[in-house]
């Protein structure tokens, strides 16, 4: 199998488990040295080890502070030598409708997703364009592009995450650094797992492809951005669907 990755270093928001935990893995398959960065260290510790061995570290990171991200980017570039890969994926739900959502709740999950995307993206390009190479990847979500019911919080950072990576994606352009995003559909991990039954059945039939994704599906389509065989894409969205709200 030819490795994609080989000698690179990538850093997962939120990546102890879920859709994180899953494209570690896929990146480490193909070579790819690992810093899962999440708000459980333990947990982040636990999978790179499991994942990687020798090949990953785990930090806790809270994404919404800076400092923390700024710290995580340190470590990878400490261990390994080098920052090739970013992925802000870490993610949070506090769905409500307008009538009962609360400010706390729409402030958290704009915290999360947009300022901490917006941290994993600028504090990865500073170091990315010294070395004039780099891919950085954010995990958007379909709600982003249509706008679901109770998510104002939610869609609306997600929204925003593509504003962010085509806006970084022209910046950066010159540098040798590519910033795109991935936007998942109905994806089986804890964060669908707590969806009520009825609900999760709703989108079921609102899907071309009639079932939900593996964590997996998403994974490999942020190794293609991450890799080479992405070398000429910036600034562009990846819809991971199964044909939903194309
Ligand atoms: P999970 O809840 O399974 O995993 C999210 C991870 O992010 C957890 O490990 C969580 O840590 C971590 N996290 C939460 N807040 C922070 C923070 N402030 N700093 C660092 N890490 C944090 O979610 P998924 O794997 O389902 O989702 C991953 C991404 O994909 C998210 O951005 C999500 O919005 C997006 N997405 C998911 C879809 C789906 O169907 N599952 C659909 C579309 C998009 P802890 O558990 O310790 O809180």
């Amino acid at each position: 199998m030819t490795k994609l990755l080989e000698g690179k270093t990538a850093v997962i928001t939120g990546g102890a488990q879920g859709i994180g935990r899953a494209t570690a893995e896929m990146l480490h398959e193909h070579g790819a040295r690992l810093v899962i960065a999440d708000l459980n260290g333990e947990q982040a510790q636990q999978t790179a080890e499991e994942i990687a061995g020798s090949e990953g570290i785990g930090v806790a990171c809270d994404v919404t502070q800076a400092d923390q991200v700024d710290a995580a980017l340190d470590a990878a570039i400490e261990k390994f030598g080098s920052l090739d890969v970013m992925i802000n994926n870490a993610g949070i739900t506090r769905d409500a409708t307008m009538r009962t959502m609360t400010e706390e709740a729409f402030d958290q999950v704009i915290a999360v997703h947009l300022k901490g995307a917006w941290n994993g993206t600028r504090l990865a390009s500073l170091r990315m364009r010294e070395q004039k190479s780099g891919a950085i990847i954010n995990i958007s979500s379909i709600s982003g592009k249509v706008g679901m019911v109770g998510q104002t919080n939610y869609s609306s950072a997600k929204a925003g995450i593509v504003g962010l990576t085509k806006a970084a994606a022209k910046e950066m352009g010159h540098h040798g650094v590519r910033v795109n995003a991935v936007q998942p559909g109905l994806i089986r991990t804890a964060m669908t797992e707590a969806m009520p039954k009825r609900i999760f059945d709703e989108k079921l039939a609102e899907i071309p492809m009639q079932r939900a994704a593996e964590p997996s599906e998403v994974a490999s389509v942020v190794l293609f951005y991450a890799s080479d065989l992405s070398s000429y894409m910036t600034g562009t969205v990846a819809e991971v669907s199964g044909g939903r709200f194309m």
